[in-house]
């Protein structure tokens, strides 16, 4: 078997193609640009790529971005004033702070004090606990992505076996929420769980985030089933190529994977396109709902 690769590009350029033709509407009957401020503190050469991506993605989709970039030896009490200047904005719809946080700031603080209807990146307890309970929330956008990409092969996740491995506040905990609520059967798995293969191999769903280089091997995946790999680790370059070459690999063995699952994620190429288009969509629904509007069903 050879599983079909569930192509995150695509999809993901797709979504945002939606987004754009939604906020172009939105400027041409409302008069309202929705703004997204992406804050970045220091000088962290990934977080800085993931901003400036973002910040792209963000003025391509037709919002306005409102970039902050602070030192790295900003104090807590500096960056909290920041986020309450950018919570009065009536500009700014959505606040992303990228984290790693510098270890002088309390990135539990900085989350808390984002305005819960501006957390684009759905981390605030008050959406965390709206999800939790199956209300209305803003929802973190890695695990969105995942649903998305799944419901791109099966229509309805109700009742599927669903296992995701990791079970952290960004990506594990959230995904598990939002499957339970599309009604699947959840496991959630972790570092401590025992016999992890055999938990895997019951998966009809199998969302793999626990940022470990192709850990999942094939023998672990039920025949057939949907594989989602979240994780993006950087893995030593192919032998013949300069030792210094890294190459990106996911949590799952994809050569191995390809061969049992039914589909599967790439990686480059698969959740990662998709976190930044289910971040436009965030920044558009925040901005609807900030209007008075209904959050536009796309
Ligand atoms: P994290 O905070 O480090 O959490 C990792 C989780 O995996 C933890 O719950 C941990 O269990 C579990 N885990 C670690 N080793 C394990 C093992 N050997 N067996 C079973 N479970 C294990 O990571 P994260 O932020 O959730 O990110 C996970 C991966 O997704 C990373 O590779 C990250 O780069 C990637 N990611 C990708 C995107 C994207 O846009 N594509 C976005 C976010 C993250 P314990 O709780 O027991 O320690």
């Amino acid at each position: 078997m050879t599983a079909r690769i569930i192509d995150g590009k695509m999809i993901a350029a797709d979504l945002r193609g939606n987004v754009t033709d939604a906020v172009h509407r939105l400027r041409r009957d409302r008069g309202i640009v929705p703004g997204l401020a992406v804050v970045l503190v220091g000088k962290n050469a990934a977080s800085e790529v993931y901003v400036r991506n973002k910040s792209k993605a963000v003025t391509e989709s037709g919002m306005h971005a409102f970039d902050q970039n602070l030192p790295e030896s900003v104090s807590e009490a500096d960056l909290l004033d920041l986020i309450a200047r950018l919570n009065a904005d009536p500009r700014v719809n959505g606040i992303l702070v990228q984290l790693p946080l510098p270890p002088q700031i309390n990135s539990h603080k900085v989350i808390w004090a984002i305005d819960p209807a501006k957390d684009v990146d759905g981390f605030h307890p008050l959406n965390v606990g709206r999800l939790a309970s199956g209300l209305p929330a803003m929802v973190p956008c890695t695990p969105l992505g995942c649903i998305r990409l799944a419901k791109t092969v099966h229509e309805s996740l109700a009742g599927l076996e669903a296992v995701v491995i990791g079970r952290s506040n960004i990506v594990g905990k959230p995904v598990a929420q939002l499957l339970l609520t599309e009604d699947a059967t959840v496991t959630i798995a972790h570092s401590k769980t025992r016999d992890l293969a055999a938990v895997c191999r019951r998966a009809d769903l199998l969302i793999a985030a626990m940022g470990r280089p192709e850990m999942v091997r094939g023998t672990w995946i039920k025949p057939g089933a949907t594989v989602i790999d979240v994780g993006i680790n950087r893995a030593p370059g192919q032998e013949g190529k300069r030792a210094s070459k890294s190459r990106i690999v996911g949590d799952v063995a994809f050569a191995e994977a390809v061969t049992v699952a039914g589909a599967l994620t790439p990686v480059p190429g698969g959740v990662g396109p998709m976190t930044i288009a289910c971040l436009l969509l965030n920044a558009l629904r925040a901005a609807s709902m900030q209007n008075g509007l209904p959050a536009p069903v796309i």
